[in-house]
């Protein structure tokens, strides 16, 4: 940090994104990024997006936006289209929280709540996990705080239903409530359906896990309309073009491909549950995924170890050092191939291990 840099920022926590190797050899289970490349209309568009790159994009993303509202089942102005999902939450943190109104979310979660918190000095409160790595809605009722959940929550898979998240955004009737779906396509109810009911909901979604788009960045906001322009206050005031030319043609084109989509999301959850009965087959413990990823451990191999050796051995997979899920990794569910690779490399590990 330089001698320049802001009093206010001196306890910065900056997100710490997962490896992105630049030798391409590893198979590449760490990021929960797709398999499966874009379809090839995306390169199509691209290039006749390409000749009108001069000009500023679209501040309204009035294309996408209707066409994801369509998709949704929602309204043009119940969708604000952001820079990857992340965006999304970072303006609901700038939007709704202050040092006075704090947000709420489970203490193992996707690490860039906390980091939003710290950055904009917003009380956080993180609620325990229960021991089953569930959360607990009734721990989510009537809260100080705003509340953000990942749902399918993230690292561990795990979803709550409809009915929970319902009773949640039910039970904090003046505080926003945020449903990260980051995961929701691999098996999870959205709780998209619940916008028109909920004037106090916003759910985010991104195109970067089960629609191939993770490099181009394109996640989406749905609320009622009142919490969607406060967000477009803040994207207005930050960055109005926050969604770039190319990006916006590529999440046009892929919101087309319903068959490509539904036949790589069902591939996905196929291999999953395969991987899943595999590595419980090597004595692993696996929790019960909704999401393109599993989480798992094995009394044979430290958690960190594992992580260790596979990289030797060309396999990424992500270990959070973090108590209470020390002893697990975080595996992407690649294509069935890479899966097979990543098991023989597990059991060659385990081997070593005795
Ligand atoms: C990947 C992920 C995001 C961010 O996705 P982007 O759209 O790529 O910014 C948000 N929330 C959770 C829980 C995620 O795992």
């Amino acid at each position: 940090m330089s001698k320049f840099l802001a009093e206010k920022h001196g306890g910065l926590a900056p997100y710490i994104p997962g490896e992105q190797p630049k030798d391409t050899q590893y198979i590449k289970l760490n990021t929960n990024e797709s398999p499966f490349s874009p379809p090839p209309s995306v390169a199509k568009v691209l290039a006749d997006e390409g000749e009108l790159l001069r000009l500023y994009s679209d501040p309204e993303n009035t294309r996408l936006t209707s066409m994801l509202a369509e998709t949704l089942g929602v309204k043009n102005d119940q969708v604000l289209v952001t820079n990857g999902s992340d965006e999304g939450l970072n303006f609901a943190f700038m939007a709704f929280c202050d040092g006075k109104r704090g947000m709420a979310f489970p203490d193992i979660s996707y690490g860039f709540y906390a980091v939003f918190a710290k950055l904009y000095g917003i009380p956080a409160k993180k609620i325990p996990l229960k021991a089953d790595f569930s959360i607990d809605p009734q721990d989510y009722i009537g809260l100080d705080e705003n509340i953000v959940i990942a749902n399918p929550n993230a690292p561990t898979g795990l979803a709550l239903s409809l009915t929970q998240v319902e009773s949640i955004v039910k039970g904090n009737p003046d505080r926003v409530v945020i449903i990260d779906e980051a995961y929701v396509d691999f098996g999870g109810e959205s709780a998209v359906s619940l916008v028109d009911k909920y004037e106090n909901l916003l759910v985010t979604q991104t195109f970067s896990k089960s629609r191939s788009l993770a490099g181009a960045r394109l996640g989406m906001v749905v609320g009622q309309a009142h919490l969607i322009a406060d967000l477009k206050a803040m994207k207005d005031s930050t960055n109005p073009y926050n969604v770039n030319r190319l990006t916006a043609a590529a999440g046009c084109a892929v919101l087309q491909e319903k068959e490509w989509f539904e036949g790589n999301v069902k591939e996905i959850v196929s291999t999953r549950e395969w991987t899943a009965t595999e590595l419980k087959k090597l004595g692993f413990t696996v929790l019960p995924s909704k999401a393109n990823f599993v989480f798992a451990k094995s009394e044979r191999v430290a958690g960190r170890v594992l992580y260790e050796k596979l990289k030797e051995k060309g396999v990424l997979v992500r270990h959070f050092d973090k108590d209470g899920i020390r002893e697990f990794n975080r595996v992407t569910i690649g294509s069935r191939a890479e899966m097979q690779t990543f098991l023989v490399k597990v059991k060659e590990v385990l081997e070593e291990g005795k």
